[in-house]
């Protein structure tokens, strides 16, 4: 299916569409989602919550949305949370230049190029503005921060570019009040906000996204701990820096200095194992390796997961062996003691993070799902993901069928999301359902007044069956039940 197709379900069926769609002129990169994607997305959630952040016993937060001026000092956003970009001479016209690079000559363009680097290599690939033919130079640099002011005075103050930075400074606070011990996770699902320059792929590039990230601390001098071995013989894709691609087991990575421990082996197999139960195949994962010139300075491994869709690879993960960075530059700036006892020792922290987007997970999971026939759509979600588990259809709207159908909705009501439908065929009421990735749909008839008894129709079989109406609700709970959590860490 193209993405032209995804898109126009989305809108159709409520998942998911471009913000003030009545405001033909509303700048672009933001999103509002629908009650399907609302659902959908708290759900995926919900799977992420099972399978990493409850499965290893981690310390969830919601933490604000605007965070002071000083942490963003502390944590380096304010001096190099920037992109480069470059405004046309003639007509103003703005672009990212790696982004004009890219499309003008093929080839990735690496991230750390300088402002100078930037204006010679558009000039000799004869980069020139789209909209008004003149050529590009002077490329600077912008904050994509959105900096606000609090109060009358209007203290400066930053709507935070990504979650994990509150998680960092109350780290000390939660790590005494919840009696932790390392290693910890600590996770936080929440929106997050960044001024990008020209977000021109649509759906994907949002400047207002939501983020699910979980940083785990753990003593570095404790990071080969059996408890991380379950993971051993998972076999893992990588995309090298030089552009091969290796498959290997989390222990030949290990082994091969891929993964510089063993704890990074686990969450890197952890993901992937999520991603695979929301439906998205191992074959069509990869974790690209960042070389030493794309990852941070600070960064000592970096991973992007990514996922292969129709219009090519798209990174859902940051995974990231973030040191004692994060923790020392806050201890630094605000004064505060950030180092724990650990085996009788004084540690500061070592970080491991799994920075995933929420928006971009929820539209792969919809790609991947969604399948065509003719004109008929059908969207294969996993059933535990299902934004709605079932509909409910008289087959006639007479003879007391409705009030049956609605009874039996009533009933379904308490322990699931429901949908009763009564407007046009049959066949067009289950096509909606399909569309919409309901698993069942359940037809009440005559038969149903005569044996109490329904049909049930499975969506990717199309196969009916009969079911007791009093059996409805223990067969929905097997259909739409989460997957096993799998072996813990200390087993
Ligand atoms: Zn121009």
């Amino acid at each position: 299916m193209s993405s032209e197709e995804l898109v126009r379900v989305a809108q159709q069926r409520g998942f998911f569409f471009k913000t003030a769609p009545s405001y033909p002129n509303a700048p672009a990169g933001f999103l509002d989602y629908g009650p399907m994607g609302v659902a959908l997305k708290a759900r995926i959630i919900e799977l992420w919550r099972r399978m990493i952040v409850k499965r290893d016993g981690m310390i969830e937060i919601d933490g604000a949305q605007i965070l002071p001026k000083a942490v963003f000092e502390a944590s380096g956003h304010l001096s190099s949370f920037t992109d480069p970009f470059v405004s046309c001479p003639k007509c103003g016209s703005v672009y990212r230049p790696d982004k004009l690079l890219e499309e003008k000559t093929g080839k990735a363009v690496p991230e750390k190029l300088s402002d100078a680097d930037y204006d010679s290599l558009m000039a000799r690939a004869g980069v020139k503005c789209s909209r008004c033919g003149a050529s590009l130079l002077g490329t600077t640099r912008f904050n994509m921060m959105f900096k606000v002011g609090i109060g009358p005075t209007g203290e400066e103050a930053y709507l935070r570019p990504e979650t994990c930075q509150s998680i960092f400074v109350d780290f000390p606070l939660l790590y005494k009040t919840q009696r932790a011990k390392l290693p910890i996770g600590m996770a936080q699902v929440g929106r997050s906000f960044r001024n990008e320059i020209a977000p021109r792929q649509g759906l994907l590039r949002l400047r207002e996204l939501n983020q699910a990230e979980v940083e785990v601390f753990f003593n570095p001098k404790k990071s080969d701990a059996p408890a991380y071995e379950w993971a051993r013989g998972d076999v893992l894709s990588f995309r090298m820096p030089d552009g091969k691609d290796s498959q290997m087991s989390v222990d030949q990575a290990l082994r091969s200095a891929v993964i510089p421990n063993m704890l990074i082996g686990h969450y890197l197999a952890l993901i992937t194992r999520f991603y695979e139960a929301a439906g998205v195949p191992r074959s069509s994962q990869r974790l690209r390796v960042l070389s030493d010139e794309d990852r941070a300075f600070y960064s000592k491994a970096a991973f992007d997961l990514e996922v292969k869709i129709g219009t090519g690879w798209l990174e859902l993960v940051a995974c990231n062996y973030r040191g004692d960075f994060d923790l020392g530059g806050h201890a630094k700036a605000s004064g505060t003691d950030f180092t724990v006892e650990d085996s009788g020792e004084k540690v500061l922290p070592h970080v491991f993070e799994l920075s995933l987007g929420v928006d971009r997970s929820t539209y792969v999971v919809m790609e991947l799902s969604l399948r065509g026939e003719g004109d008929r759509r059908s969207l294969a979600l996993k059933p535990y993901l299902a934004p709605v588990q079932a509909c409910v259809f008289p087959l006639v709207n007479k003879d007391g069928l409705q009030e049956a159908a609605r009874s039996i909705v009533a009933e379904l009501r308490d322990s699931f999301d429901v949908f009763y439908d009564e407007s046009g065929s049959i066949g067009r009421r289950y096509a909606r359902a399909d569309e919409t990735g309901v698993p069942v749909c359940l037809t009440v008839d005559y038969d149903t007044l005569k044996d109490n008894t329904v049909t049930l129709r499975d969506r990717d079989t199309r196969q009916q069956e009969r079911v007791a109406v009093s059996e409805l609700a223990s067969r929905l709970a097997s259909i739409t039940r989460f997957p096993r959590l799998g072996p813990t860490p200390e087993a």
